[in-house]
Order: structure tokens, then C-alpha cells, then sequence
């Protein structure tokens, strides 16, 4: 009788179930899907110079909506609005976790894109092409998506509380996005314990983690010497002195490249210094005056120190070797970031059992199936150096794997199948890290 019954009662629903759809389907041809979202959210162009923050917000604010996120937005600066989405846990007195993810983009040029950069089209075999899809508004919905299956699939609820940030202006150095954002009061309020920001695509079948990202720094060096003649010979020429700092920088230059060629170092994890402009010579109406020697000459330098190196060597360097004044040369050392923490530690999360929270992560990540490679320090620079400053552990990751890397690339494009199977990564990462409680008393820095 009661199995009857029950039997009765499913019966029913399947025959709802199957009214509703049918009739959703022929009200809505629009689907709405996590692929859809996606895409949608990928058809707003951020990218710079002149992203508009207020569209992607706006549809960002829509989601948070229908999964009953609390929201605000923070300006810190005038027309540089970043989002704050809240899903309270039941312990909010213990530290919480921050998801961070930025909205802008960098510019495509649509000429030399198989795919028009902002339509989100899907290829035959899945692949989502815009500018965007890998870096990094993938994670900024999977997110969403991860946190509205826990909510609403596995009825899940946190114990400590998950906060979202979206920031601006990550793609030209973050100093009026995240910079202000992690210095505020906002965010000292938020009581942050750990933060999730974004990685890199993986090539093989394993998922990429980054514990540090590499400081940039711009170097000007300059020469100064008498002109003279182009037939003269004579010392301390500017462009011979020029010419002596650019050998030496060469010459460290190869020695570091050595050590990456023969495999014994990540090209990561060492001091990297390459030329990116000299500026000489006495300009002509065909081109330069080639008789004249000229009176200055500069040239310029991108550098990136790992976390391990030590900048002080570095700078000495540069005062004795590479712009020394002995030779009329001068320097400028242009910083974008911080190099250590605030109490002087270098910028990297640590990724063994000393830091609590990352094995909480790294458990997270097997306990679906999901091989981890050997964590790594970012070639490039993320807003994650912001938080680590604050002493505050920070891991970069994005789950793609089986993916070229193509962030900043013509022909961005992320598989529909990876972004679904990356939703159920953060699905187990959200609930292992919002769930775990050993960090309790106080914040952990790593
Ligand atoms: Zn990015």
C-alpha cells in the first residue's frame, strides 16, 4: 500500500517534471546552462584600454541572485568598481575564504582570430573560443556555478564563510584593483585566512598550482660621454660604455639561461633579465647621422626576481657591474609590486604540512581523482602577490588540463568539457576548505 503510494507520488513528479520541461523548452529557446552562462558572460568585452566593469558586474550580480549570494560593490577608484559576493558560513567568527578573480582582459585583434574574439563560438568538438575563456573569466563563473551545485545539488553549507572578489585593472598591474582592495579597511573586515586566485592551462593531465609569482621590475640604464667624431677613437664614448653594460647583462643573462637548459632550474625560479629597447644614435632625415658618435645612450630591461632571489645582490649588480658610475652611467629600477611581506619574508605560500590550509587543498584535488603536479612559481606576475605582501597564503590555480596555453594569445579557447570537469574541482575544493576548521583560533600565515 505505502510503495503503491509512493509509486503514485513519483509517478507524478516525473509526469511534472516532464510538463515543466517540455514547456520550458518551447517558452525559453534560450537555454540556460553552465555553457551558456559561459558563454554569455565571455560576450562582455572587458579587455583593455577601456574595459567596461559594469556590464560583467551587472551580469555577475544577476547569478549571485539566483543562487542567494550577498553582494556589494567597492570603488576605490572613480569608474574601477570591484564585486564582493558573500555566502555566510555557519562559524563566521573563524577566518574565511577568499575566491578572487579579476574582470578585465587583455585586447585581441579579431583579424587574426579564427573566431571573432567575443563571440564565444563553440567549434564542433567543444572548444569555446573568446578572449577571456582561459584567463580568466573561466574561473570567475566556475566559481558561481561550483558554489550553486553545492548549494542547491548537495545541499551544503559552509562553515566558514566564502567570499568572491572581482577585481579590475589585474591585466595592467592591479594597483587601483586589488592593490587598494587587499590594503583596505573592506577587506581587513572580511577576516581572510586564505585565498584562491588564478593559474595557468596545464598541457599534460595535471592540474598546475602556483605558490609564488615573480616581482617585475622595469631597469633604465643610461650612458653619458663626450660626442666625437665617428672616425675618432677615443674612451668612454657613451655608446662604448653602453656596449660594455649590455655585454655584461648578456653575459648573466646566459649564465641563469644555462641553468634552465640544463633542466636543474624552472625558468621560474630564476633571476630573468631581457632587453626590450635601446635608444641611440642622432637621428637623420634618411635614418642616423653616421659620422657623429653620440653624447647619450639608454637602453632598457625586463626584469622578474623569483621569490628565493635576493633583490639587494641584484641591486648591487646593477650599481657595480651593469650601470656603474665610474663609467658616467646611471640607473632606474622601476617596481611594480612588492618584493617581500610585511615582515620582510619573500612572497611565496608554502606548499608542505607546515601550511595547514594546503593540504586541506591538495586533498581536495585527489579525493576527485585529480592529479597535482609539482607546485610551481608563476612566470608571470598575478593580484596574489597582494595578498601574500599581507602574509595571508594564497595558491594560483586554475583546473585546465589537457589545454594548450593560450592566456594573452590569439585564439584564447577553453573546452566545454574542461570547464564543466573544473566546476567539480572547486565543488570538492569550496566544500573541503569552507568545511575545515583546524586553522580556527587564528589566521595561519604561511
Ligand atoms: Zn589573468
Amino acid at each position: 500500500m505505502t510503495t503503491n503510494h509512493h509509486h503514485h507520488q513519483l509517478l507524478t513528479l516525473l509526469l511534472f517534471l516532464l510538463s515543466t520541461s517540455t514547456s520550458s523548452q518551447s517558452h525559453q529557446p534560450k537555454q540556460d546552462n553552465p555553457i551558456t552562462r559561459f558563454q554569455q558572460f565571455l560576450q562582455i568585452n572587458t579587455a583593455h584600454p577601456n574595459p567596461n566593469y559594469y556590464n560583467p558586474i551587472s551580469f555577475l550580480i544577476t547569478q549571485a541572485k539566483s543562487i542567494g549570494l550577498t553582494y556589494r560593490t567597492l570603488e576605490f577608484t572613480p569608474n574601477k568598481p570591484l564585486l564582493l559576493l558573500s555566502w555566510p558560513g555557519s562559524n563566521p567568527s573563524i577566518p574565511s575564504i577568499l575566491l578572487n578573480s579579476h574582470l578585465d582582459s587583455v585586447p585581441a585583434e579579431p583579424s587574426k582570430w579564427s573566431h571573432p574574439p567575443f563571440s564565444a563560438s563553440i567549434s564542433a568538438d567543444g572548444c569555446i573560443f573568446a578572449r577571456g575563456s582561459q584567463d580568466d573569466k573561466s574561473i570567475s563563473l566556475q566559481y558561481l556555478e561550483a558554489i550553486r551545485n553545492l548549494k542547491f545539488v548537495s545541499n551544503f553549507t559552509p562553515t566558514r564563510t566564502l567570499h568572491i572578489s572581482y577585481v579590475p585593472d589585474e591585466e595592467i598591474g592591479g594597483l587601483d584593483g586589488a592593490a587598494k582592495f587587499f590594503g583596505s579597511r573592506e577587506f581587513e573586515d572580511l577576516n581572510v585566512g586564505f585565498v584562491l586566485d588564478e593559474g595557468q592551462a596545464s598541457v599534460s593531465d595535471e592540474f598546475r598550482v602556483f605558490y609564488a609569482d615573480r616581482s617585475p621590475w622595469g631597469l633604465i640604464i643610461r650612458a653619458k660621454g663626450g660626442p666625437g667624431h665617428g672616425s675618432r677613437m677615443f674612451d668612454n664614448g657613451a655608446m662604448e660604455n653602453l656596449m660594455k653594460s649590455v655585454e655584461a647583462i648578456s653575459g648573466f643573462r646566459e649564465s641563469r639561461f644555462d641553468v634552465v637548459k640544463a633542466g636543474q632550474a624552472a625558468n621560474s625560479e630564476v633571476v630573468s633579465i631581457n632587453p626590450v629597447y635601446i635608444k641611440a644614435g642622432i637621428p637623420s632625415p634618411t635614418g642616423f647621422v653616421m659620422n657623429m658618435q653620440p653624447s647619450e645612450a639608454e637602453a632598457g630591461f625586463d626584469v622578474r626576481l623569483p621569490p628565493t632571489a635576493d633583490p639587494e645582490s641584484i641591486r648591487k649588480r646593477i650599481a657595480e657591474e651593469w650601470a656603474p658610475a665610474t663609467r658616467n652611467m646611471t640607473y632606474e629600477i622601476i617596481e611594480k609590486g612588492p618584493i617581500k611581506d610585511h615582515m620582510g619574508r619573500p612572497l611565496m605560500t608554502a606548499t608542505n604540512d607546515s601550511n595547514p590550509w594546503w593540504s586541506v587543498f591538495k586533498q581536495a584535488i585527489t579525493a576527485i581523482g585529480g592529479k597535482l603536479a609539482k607546485p610551481e612559481i608563476l612566470p608571470s606576475t598575478t593580484d596574489a602577490r597582494f595578498i601574500r605582501q599581507l602574509g595571508i597564503p594564497a595558491l594560483g590555480f586554475s583546473p585546465m588540463t589537457n589545454t594548450p596555453i593560450l592566456l594573452h594569445d590569439h585564439n584564447e579557447f577553453l573546452k566545454d568539457t574542461v570547464y564543466l570537469k573544473g566546476i567539480e574541482v572547486y565543488e570538492s575544493i569550496i566544500s573541503s576548505l569552507s568545511s575545515f576548521e583546524g586553522a580556527s583560533d587564528k589566521k595561519v600565515t604561511v
